[in-house]
């Protein structure tokens, strides 16, 4: 692998949160230089790269300060007989969790123990958890954060191309789009070197944004810049089907795209033929007249044959829904109606969130997938990995749940006693999170890998201090599924550990029958065999190519393979090539409003803030701009409810309660309430939201959940 940069050198590397992957240079710090702000702290400077052109956003502008976080974890710690995480050496933490899960098994069988992966972990690390789940602990419970992310757009995109690659064109070709449709992401906030990927179609009038919220993103829509449609939370789908509709009705179907390359257009538009666009504003509030021209400013971008000019993109907003899969499904055949996907300057793709987001579900994090995104039900699958394995396909156990439901099984009569967590703050993330905090406190044990005391970790029974972005060297395959090198600028504090290490050691101590590599190059070679020939196909991918400075998106068979920029331009992946629309219907929300409960709150972040926090949290420039969750209210629900600006006001749902200073903005809907969901505490909103599923991605419903609302004063 490549060698650490000499002190002072700047090293290329990428912006440790969002799945935009910034690129910077990092240059560590002078060894002189003892000043106690800037002792061990690198510099972040910018970089050109095709997607963000020098562009961070504040998060990436102070991300080193995370490294230099004044309570990071150097020492293992294990929690005493008196209930205390009190310090212990790296031998008597490994041997204690080796001890417990050895014992457990014993007792209960091999599938007493989960494992709980991260979105965030490097390609590397990805690949080895899933690796250890089923040949060190020989558990099918495995499952990771990214369900709670992408997985709808993942399963849509599936089930329409056979394949999920968030984008599957480089990101840069969305500059030349004539029209944008983009629902449910508000990236002005959560990735805005982004935005400027967005001004071609907005310069056009085409950009059209839906949103229950008038967002800086949908702002981006003011004066001339294109269209929001501001639909009741849960009823994107009826605006899917209402375009749908227009667009067969005023006859601008790609009718000789949808016969060449297409299967089941017609049954959809026969199912989308009464929702005419009055009917659509009956439902969705958005005006008849709005739907109508949103569909003739995609239609006009999207001319027949021609192939060019239109993206329709899916973000969190529409996917994490109990029926998230079936709108990312409808906004599909949306793009597909128009003739979009597979052409060059046009397409569908979903704005990936995490910054493993994508690598993170290819290399066999998932519950049901082994490398290479491959089914782990399908015997030619397993063979092929369990030989790059060296172990025998019968010991390797089938597929597992999706992870609410393996969360599901903590604690629980027959189910999970022990849960290694890595990458994931599950306290504060977790839809339910206060039943969920409870079937934690409920296992015998509870291992937490991090490198700063998260929530989750202060619950544990065992915590591993864990090596950071720029302390190891590593992999990551950005939301345009581009792989790209993540390097080691600086040496981890003493008494930490990378990832790879504890599970080479945990393995070791478990009697695993397989070896399991430390060094992420070495990783990343047994990677690409392991994924070659899956779909998610990274054989040739290697650091040294990485490194030579060759741009490699997947899928990339072989080390002569330049990689795929964009894929499915001959063919879908799909067994006859051609991509598959489906019918969907609207099957509203699972929280529906009561008497008890009668607004929406909608979760989402705000510019300051990453996920759970507990990154976010620790920068002083961060939390002096957002150092607070907050309720956002129109002020005609405020003035019903006789709530004042920054008074606290308390939301509760069937499962808890947040309580927030309240933010009056008409930017929302008066039905509808918005809370940041990157604060612990009594301002988790995460307490309030639904764990009920998608079932077919296994996503929770976290963007819509009945409350009621009360001022907290006085309490
Ligand atoms: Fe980092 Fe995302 Fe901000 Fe870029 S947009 S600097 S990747 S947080």
């Amino acid at each position: 692998s490549t060698a650490a940069p000499l002190a002072g050198a700047a090293a290329d590397t990428h912006c440790p949160y969002c799945a935009l992957q910034c690129a910077m240079t990092l240059t560590p710090p002078l060894t002189l230089d003892l000043t106690p702000e800037k002792a061990a702290l690198p510099t972040v400077g910018p970089r050109d790269f095709p997607t963000n052109r020098g562009g961070l956003c504040q998060k990436g502008w102070t991300s080193a300060s995370v490294l230099g976080a004044a309570d990071r974890l150097t020492t293992p710690l294990i929690r005493s007989a008196a209930g205390e995480l009190a310090p212990a050496t790296w031998d008597e933490a490994l041997d204690l969790i080796a001890t417990r899960l050895l014992a457990l098994q014993d007792e209960h069988g091999q599938d007493c123990v989960g494992v709980f992966g991260g979105g965030g972990l490097t390609n590397e690390k990805a690949y080895t958890l899933g690796k250890f789940a089923r040949v060190a602990l020989g558990t099918p419970f495995i499952d990771y954060n990214g369900r709670f992310c992408m997985s709808s757009a993942a399963a849509g995109a599936n089930r329409a191309f056979g394949l999920d690659r968030g984008l599957p064109f480089p990101l840069a070709d969305l500059g030349g789009a004539q029209a944008i449709l983009l629902l449910g992401s508000n990236p002005s906030e959560t990735m805005p070197p982004f935005v400027q990927h967005l001004a071609g179609a907005r310069s056009r009038g085409g950009l059209v944004v839906v949103d229950p919220r008038h967002s800086p993103t949908a702002a981006l829509t003011d004066d001339g810049g294109g269209l929001h449609l501001q639909p009741l939370p849960g009823t994107d789908i009826v605006v899917l089907l209402g375009l749908l509709h227009l667009v067969w009705a005023t006859g601008r179907a790609d009718t000789p795209y949808l016969a060449e390359r297409v299967t089941g257009a017609e049954d959809v538009r026969a199912s989308v033929s009464e929702w005419w666009p009055e009917r659509v504003e009956r439902v969705t509030g958005v005006p008849a007249d709005d739907l109508r021209r949103a569909a003739e400013i995609l239609a006009a971008a999207a001319p027949l044959a021609s192939g060019s000019g239109a993206y329709v993109l899916t973000g969190r907003g529409v996917e994490q829904h109990a029926h998230g899969t079936d709108t990312v499904t409808a906004a599909i055949n949306l793009a597909l109606a128009l003739g979009l996907p597979g052409r060059v300057g046009s397409g569908y793709g979903c704005l990936t969130g995490q910054g493993n987001g994508q690598g993170g579900r290819e290399h066999g994090q998932k519950a049901d997938q082994l490398p290479g995104y491959r089914s782990i039900s399908d015997p030619a699958a397993r063979a092929h990995v369990a030989a790059v394995w060296s172990v025998d396909p019968d010991t390797l156990p089938g597929p597992g749940v999706p992870a609410m439901q393996l969360l599901g099984r903590l604690g629980e009569p027959g189910g999970i006693r022990a849960l290694l967590v890595h990458g994931s703050n599950l306290v504060v993330s977790a839809p339910g999170a206060v039943q969920v905090t409870e079937r934690l406190r409920a296992l015998d044990l509870l291992v937490v890998c991090d490198f700063v005391p998260s929530e989750t970790a202060l619950l544990a029974d065992v915590v591993l201090p864990v090596t950071q972005w720029a302390e190891e060297e590593g992999t990551m395959t950005s939301l345009e599924g581009r792989v790209i090198r993540r390097r080691k600028v600086i040496d981890p504090p003493p008494g930490v550990r990378s990832e790879l290490d504890v599970w080479a050691a945990l393995a070791g101590r478990l009697g695993a029958p397989a070896r399991f590599e430390t060094d992420p190059a070495l990783v990343m070679d047994e990677l690409a065999r392991a994924s070659a020939g899956g779909i998610a196909d990274y054989g040739g991918v290697s650091h040294e190519r990485l490194d030579r400075g060759d741009e490699i998106h997947w899928p990339c068979p072989d080390p002569a393979h330049p990689g795929t920029p964009r894929a499915l331009l001959d063919r879908f992946a799909t067994p006859d090539g051609r991509a598959r629309m489906l019918p969907v219907e609207p099957r509203g929300v699972d929280d529906e409003l009561r008497s008890d409960a009668p607004y929406y709150a909608i979760t989402g972040r705000v510019l300051q803030h990453y996920q759970s926090g507990a990154q976010t949290r620790r920068v002083r420039e961060l939390v002096a701009g957002e150092p607070r969750a907050f309720v956002q209210l129109h002020p005609r629900t405020a003035a019903t409810l006789g709530i004042e600006e920054g008074q606290d006001v308390t939301l509760t749902s069937a499962r808890g309660s947040c309580t927030a200073p309240a933010r009056l903005s008409r930017e929302i809907r008066p039905e509808s309430v918005f809370v940041p969901f990157h604060f612990p505490g009594a301002e988790r909103a995460n307490a309030l939201t639904n764990p009920a599923t998608d079932p077919v991605s296994g996503m929770p419903e976290f963007k819509v959940t009945a409350v009621s609302i009360r001022a907290a004063q006085g309490d």
